[in-house]
């Protein structure tokens, strides 16, 4: 039998107990005498509190959801942090000063190398020509690779400017070294990051070419 109401007959609904039919509006089955009305039907006053709370509940949410907006809005602008921002970069190395300088000078000019090894007699013997010093100040390495036996400089190497042991920062990488992009005193080469995996816009350092 249908719930639904038919021109012309009472609506009438099946008992949930006894499954007889019923009218629809009963409150109790005829036939078995249970209870027909849903809980809040039962219960009226139980359920329009219950309804009443929700909704305190809920503008009591929205109300202080606002406060909080505007609070924060209001927070004086020396409270929030302010975005990372570095500082002009003072060089550490005055890399343009060391051009046309060989290797001999530029250990005058910079001091002791940090990596002051000489190449091995079998290393000389199996044919190597060319050999790097490096320095390291301030966490950023400079390191200089040059011809053994005219002493004469091949590039020079920038890296190390960040601890992670790269950077995508490019303008960091010449302001450490003192460099410029243009410069037609030497020719620049960003060195991406290739080991562990490579990292496109992740730079070692920059080499810088004597031209
Ligand atoms: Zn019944």
């Amino acid at each position: 039998m249908s719930q639904e109401a038919q021109s012309g007959v009472e609506r009438t609904k099946k008992c949930s107990k006894c499954k007889e039919e019923v009218l629809y509006d009963a409150i109790k089955c005829k036939h078995c005498g249970s209870e027909l009305r849903s809980w809040p039907g039962q219960h009226p006053i139980l359920s329009k509190f219950i309804a009443y709370s929700g909704l305190l509940m809920l503008v009591l949410i929205i109300f202080i959801w606002v406060l909080n907006s505007i609070g924060s809005i209001a927070t004086p602008v020396s409270k929030i942090n302010p975005s990372p921002h570095r500082e002009q970069v003072s060089s550490v190395f005055d890399v343009p000063s060391l051009l046309g300088k060989n290797i001999n000078q530029i250990r005058t000019a910079l001091g002791t190398p940090t990596y002051d090894k000489e190449p091995t007699k079998l290393q000389l013997s199996l044919g190597v020509t060319e050999w790097d010093k490096s320095w390291e100040r301030e966490g950023a390495d400079l390191l200089v690779t040059y011809n053994i036996k005219t002493k004469k400089v091949i590039d020079f190497f920038i890296g190390g400017v960040d601890p992670s042991g790269s950077t995508n920062d490019k303008k960091l990488l010449l302001d450490v070294a003192g460099l410029k992009e243009g410069d037609p005193k030497y020719k620049l080469e960003f060195v991406e990051v290739r080991v562990p995996k490579p990292e496109p816009g992740f730079y070692t350092g920059v080499k810088v070419m004597p031209q």
